[in-house]
């Protein structure tokens, strides 16, 4: 990046960014994988009836958007949940971060996913869309019936996130991992379910292929990617 661009961005950057504080860091086990609470002083999260996605700045003049969860209005905190197992500047933010660290973000906005009332909400997603789903579940309390699967490729991941999150979504073992959860699909009897898919690209467009082949499924899909 030029002389130029740098000045214009900091400009930019110095007039945008806001700031929290991390709380607490929770790695799994191996560690590529991290709850990290914060605290964001100036979010109103009363707000939120839709799934958010907040976008971090991780390292000199980069971005990356994660998902604010199990958040708390009263007290202006939420947690983000983050794979760090691929080679990338977000995974180096985050295996970096401790408690007492700040945090700057240029903003909060809102994904299509919310949940729609009475109507049963059908969750596929991959590690990176754990937070993502804990969001649509705190959503959907008294709304609607949350279940679904998400994919592993780490068994002890899969222990961990059973072992710390409600059960309504069932861990699956990825082995040649974009075809784990079409396997977990065609277990299930489907009817008008909404389904929600967020995560890897090319297995979003995928398993929604798939569902739309399916001769008992007459609901919606909402696909939400993330990477690819
Ligand atoms: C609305 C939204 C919400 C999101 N929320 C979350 C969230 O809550 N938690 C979360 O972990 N991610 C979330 N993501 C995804 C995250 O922003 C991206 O995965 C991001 O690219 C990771 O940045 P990085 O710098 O670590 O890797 P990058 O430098 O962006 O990518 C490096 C390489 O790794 C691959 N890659 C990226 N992500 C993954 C992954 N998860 N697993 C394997 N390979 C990967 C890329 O395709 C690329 O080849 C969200 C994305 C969006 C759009």
């Amino acid at each position: 990046m030029n002389i130029i661009k740098r000045k214009v961005l900091s400009v930019f950057e110095n007039q945008v960014l806001k700031q929290g504080c991390v709380l607490e860091v929770r790695a799994w086990n191996p560690a590529t994988f991290f709850e990290v609470d914060l605290h964001l002083p100036d979010v109103n999260m009363e707000k939120w009836n839709s799934v958010q996605h907040i976008k971090i700045k991780v390292s000199a003049y980069t971005y990356r958007d994660y998902t604010p969860a199990l958040w708390d209005a009263e007290t202006h905190t939420c947690t983000l949940c983050i794979n760090s197992s691929q080679n990338g500047p977000g995974s180096a933010w985050v295996s970096s971060l401790k408690r007492g660290d700040t945090i700057s973000y240029i903003g909060i906005g809102s994904t299509f996913h919310k949940p729609v009332a009475d109507r049963r909400l059908l969750c596929l997603g991959d590690t990176s869309s754990i937070g993502h789903f804990l969001a649509l579940k705190q959503l959907a309390l008294g709304i609607g019936d949350v279940y679904g699967a998400i994919s592993f490729s780490l068994e002890s991941h899969a222990r961990e996130f059973s072992d710390y999150f409600d059960t309504y979504l069932q861990p699956v073992q990825e082995k040649k991992w974009d075809l784990s959860l079409v396997s977990w699909l065609d277990q299930q009897e489907l009817s008008n379910e909404i389904v929600y898919i967020a995560g890897h690209i090319p297995t979003a467009i995928q398993l929604r292929r798939h569902l739309k082949q399916r001769e008992d499924f007459n609901g919606d899909i909402k696909l939400q990617g993330f990477w690819g």
